[in-house]
């Protein structure tokens, strides 16, 4: 164990493998023609969802990444702007598909995953100017991925959604990690969704789905996300397979989360405790541990590389910045096994 030969892979939570219960559910699962309607696990992951997420419909997705295309899509027009939180992952991680693919352009607010009311306000292009772009979009990550894996504070949310009803702006929840967000913080799935128009959630991550993300929203808005879905090349035949996984990751992985955010705590708290790097330990609020590496280390590629020989795969997130990620098919004794490793490398 924990040789070279069997890494911790704590690169993403997107490495985990389906478990042989999910493939025996896969496997299990009765499957239909989704084009038409008629996959049955399709069909009963989507009510599962709409249910959890408070919403009156939800359709189902290969990817968060075509989910989140197909929220832009729906809810804005080309030429218009859409307010985000800075480095979020629609304007970092999805190789400019809001302006390839929905023609918006993307306005990055805030600090740390967040910002205030009052930043968002002053972000809202006034309507008078016919130069200007329309401001038609408030878009929130939750957790936020480049932030750390914070939760954004629920009073926060409520308040930014209501300031941008009230500016005629729609609103949208990219929640690919709205599980780790959820057990998180202990706030209901349908409460966090309750101020947006559409929200997405993803199975391919902490649950450990080999794929498939939902969108959930209001009947009308879902039945133009399904239309997008088509034309993107998103709509499938018999995704049952996928949709098994992650009923039975709903099933058997989400209270579990609190597993990976302990995890994650442990790891962090050794290398802030152990090693000169820059980790503020406010932001390890789930899965996700960010941290610097100050002048007097390798940079990242090279400790990316070093770990890696030592058996522990971590992410370069930039120059100097690494992320590693905690989840269902790494223990906590693997967790500890990497945290050593990690400050005999970094305190040398
Ligand atoms: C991973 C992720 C996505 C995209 O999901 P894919 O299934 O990898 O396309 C979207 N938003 C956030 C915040 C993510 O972390």
């Amino acid at each position: 164990m924990n040789s070279a030969a069997t890494p911790i892979d704590l690169r993403s939570d997107t490495v985990t493998r389906p478990s042989d219960a999910m493939r025996a559910a896969m496997a299990a699962a009765p499957v239909g023609d989704d084009q038409y309607g008629e996959d049955p696990s399709t069909n009963r992951l989507q009510a599962r969802v709409a249910e959890l997420l408070g919403k009156e419909a939800a359709l189902w997705l290969p990817s968060g990444t075509m989910g989140n295309q197909v929220a832009l899509l729906v809810l804005t027009q080309r030429g218009d702007e859409v307010i985000a939180s800075r480095e979020s992952h629609a304007a970092w991680h999805e190789v400019g598909g809001a302006a390839a693919n929905a023609g918006v352009q993307i306005v990055e607010i805030g600090q740390g995953g967040v910002f205030g009311v009052d930043e968002l306000e002053a972000a809202i292009k006034p309507s008078g100017l016919p130069v200007f772009p329309r401001t038609t979009l408030l878009e929130i990550e939750n957790t936020h991925n480049r932030a750390g894996g914070i939760v954004v504070p629920q009073p926060l949310v409520v308040d930014l959604c209501a300031t941008a009803k009230a500016q005629g702006l729609s609103t949208f929840l990219d929640g690919a990690r709205l599980w780790n967000a959820h057990v998180a913080s202990g706030v209901a799935l349908h409460e966090m969704a309750a101020p947006f128009d559409l929200v997405s959630v993803a199975f391919s991550k902490g649950l450990g789905a080999p794929g498939g993300s939902v969108l959930a929203g209001r009947r009308e808005l879902i039945a133009s996300a399904d239309r997008h879905r088509r034309r993107l090349g998103g709509a499938m035949r018999q995704n049952g397979i996928f949709s098994a996984a992650a009923l039975h990751g709903l099933d058997h992985h989400l209270a579990r989360l609190a597993d990976d955010h302990a995890h994650a705590r442990l790891l962090a708290e050794r290398l802030a405790a152990a090693t000169p790097v820059t980790l503020d330990l406010s932001t390890v609020q789930s899965n996700i541990v960010i941290f610097q590496l100050p002048p007097t280390l390798p940079d990242a590629a090279t400790v990316v590389k070093r770990a890696r020989a030592q058996g522990v795969l971590i992410s370069a997130f930039g120059p100097r910045t690494v992320r590693a990620v905690t989840h269902l098919d790494v223990s906590r004794a693997q967790c500890e096994h990497a945290a050593q490793v990690l400050v005999e490398l970094l305190s040398r």
